[in-house]
């Protein structure tokens, strides 16, 4: 690995400019700003917590002047290595810019990017509104990360991602001028849209600094189902199926077989006891499923439900009561770490595909996972067919590097052979860049390049994301431990 390039003089004259308060360039600061949770480090030269706005623009501009690379950090929870300064350089670290305005009138959020995802929720449920997209790190991660990936959640199905709930964004383009995209209104369609290019350009074309959200009402009720059923292949026809039934359920997750076997062994229990699955004692699959809404009509959609329950499963739990809703779903919050019991490292994947492709998907990894010797655990959502297809591996194990290396390629090609996407959620960032021309022809990508040449003339901003493949196996992951580590 060549060492990254360094820029001594920039970095002078950007201390001289913004004092030593807002720019840190010790070892210590720049190692916590240097990787996400892919945990793979590139050391940047400084860390920029910017006092104003105007901050920006002027780091931008004598970045432009001196050919510096700059990347933007939100909290580092992405998964792709987005915000790792993979060139060096500067990092531009918002987590201090958190503050969340409510007007529960217009039913918007005026947020600044650090702002924690969860924090909005909390502060918009007061009026009976909420903020839907729900990653699952939605505790730790922050809103100009969500907006620069364009995030997902358990409840994406139902309610949309993050772009379906931005109104406007604010923020300074690549060469360091500012722009606002829309503005706080319903309704805005003056000039071309570069509101919903930055959404999900992973901080390519521009620094987010505030954001003004769409909130919803609340639901009023709900009702969670957990459902077994006798296999990966039953469980997904079943989820086509409850599809088609016009329920339109906000959160409705598969976990495999694999998966559901792992976070049995990692509680200690099955889920359902013996007497429930009435003699069926291999491991099952599950569905995991929420409806909310009015009450009136939530009685009417539980009723499809349970008969749909009685055509699939081998054995049900539901309930409306909150407490008991959070038993239901603790099978779902342990089955990410209950993994490691498979092996010690993990490709986590994101990738969508229609629904007539759950069951060869499902099928394929299965098969794959054999042929390999090694564990393809998969669990994610069903309703819109972005799942998580895990390959769990040992990394001091050359063997294991080797077959997870190949066989991430092979899952990446069969998904876009079955009409799906690489990802549905995390992003390109450096882990998925060598799969981008399996997605995309060169002409989407040249096009998409003339947009960031356009925009960032000199490749300042997170130079080298997406478009450059890295081979992200001759990097070591840091052992680091991350706040979101036990979930
Ligand atoms: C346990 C766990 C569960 C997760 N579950 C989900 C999930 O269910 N759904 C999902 O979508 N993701 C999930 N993720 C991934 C991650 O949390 C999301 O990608 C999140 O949106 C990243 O937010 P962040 O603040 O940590 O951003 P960072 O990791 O700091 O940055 C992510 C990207 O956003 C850019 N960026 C950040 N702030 C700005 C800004 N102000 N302006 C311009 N660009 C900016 C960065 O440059 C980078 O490209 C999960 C991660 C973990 C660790």
């Amino acid at each position: 690995m060549t060492p990254l390039p360094t820029h001594p003089l920039a970095t002078q004259e950007l201390l001289k400019q913004l004092g030593p308060e807002k720019v840190k360039t010790d070892e210590a600061t720049c190692f916590a700003a240097s990787y996400d949770n892919m945990r793979l480090s590139f050391m940047p030269e400084a860390v920029i917590r910017p006092g104003v706005e105007e901050d920006i623009g002027t780091v931008l501009k004598l970045a432009n002047l001196h050919r510096v690379p700059v990347t933007v950090r939100g909290r580092g929870t992405g998964n792709t290595g987005a915000s790792s300064p993979i060139r060096g350089g500067w990092v531009i670290h918002l987590d201090h810019w958190d503050k969340i305005e409510i007007d529960p009138v217009a039913a918007m959020a005026t947020v600044q990017p650090g702002a924690i995802t969860a924090k909005i929720n909390e502060l918009a449920a007061p009026h009976g509104l909420f903020f839907p997209p729900d990653p699952s790190s939605l505790k730790y991660c922050s809103i100009g990360g969500n907006i620069a990936t364009n995030a997902g959640g358990l409840r994406a199905a139902k309610y949309g991602v993050v772009r379906d709930h931005v109104y406007a964004l604010e923020g300074y383009l690549p060469t360091g001028e500012k722009v606002t995209w829309g503005a706080p209104l319903r309704k805005f369609v003056s000039g071309i849209n570069l509101r919903d290019l930055w959404i999900g350009s992973e901080g390519t074309l521009g620094v987010i600094t505030k954001a003004v959200l769409k909130l919803v009402n609340r639901p009023t009720a709900r009702r969670t189902f957990l459902v077994a059923c006798r296999s990966d292949e039953i469980a997904l026809e079943a989820a086509a199926q409850l599809m088609g039934l016009r329920i339109n359920p906000a959160v409705f997750e598969f976990l495999d077989t694999q998966t559901v076997a792992a976070a049995e062994k990692q509680r200690g229990s099955r889920v359902f006891s013996s007497a429930e699955l009435k003699g069926v004692e291999t491991t099952h699959a599950i569905l995991l499923i929420e409806i909310d809404g009015h009450p009136a009509t939530l009685a009417e959609d539980a009723q499809k439900v349970r008969a749909w329950i009685n055509r699939y499963a081998v054995a049900h739990r539901e309930t409306d009561n909150e407490t008991e809703a959070e038993a239901l779903w603790d099978i779902r919050r342990t089955c990410s770490q209950a993994m490691y019991s498979l092996g010690n490292a993990k490709l986590n994947e994101d990738i969508v595909v229609p629904f007539k492709s759950y069951v060869p998907l499902i099928q394929y990894t299965q098969a794959l996972g054999q042929r390999i010797g090694l564990a393809t655990p998969t669990f994610g959502h069903a309703a819109d067919g972005n799942f998580h297809v895990h390959i769990m591996y040992n990394r001091d194990n050359p063997e294991h590097c080797r077959k997870a290396e190949e066989a991430i390629y092979e899952v990446m090609k069969k998904v876009v052979e079955l009409g799906g996407a690489i990802t549905g959620e995390h992003g390109i960032g450096i882990a998925k860049s060598p799969f981008l021309s399996l997605q995309h022809s060169p002409a989407e990508i040249q096009a998409m390049l003339a947009v960031k040449k356009a925009l960032d003339p000199n490749n300042i901003l997170a130079p080298g994301q997406i478009f450059e493949p890295l081979n992200v196996w001759e990097y070591r992951p840091v052992k680091v431990h991350c706040a979101w580590d036990k979930h």
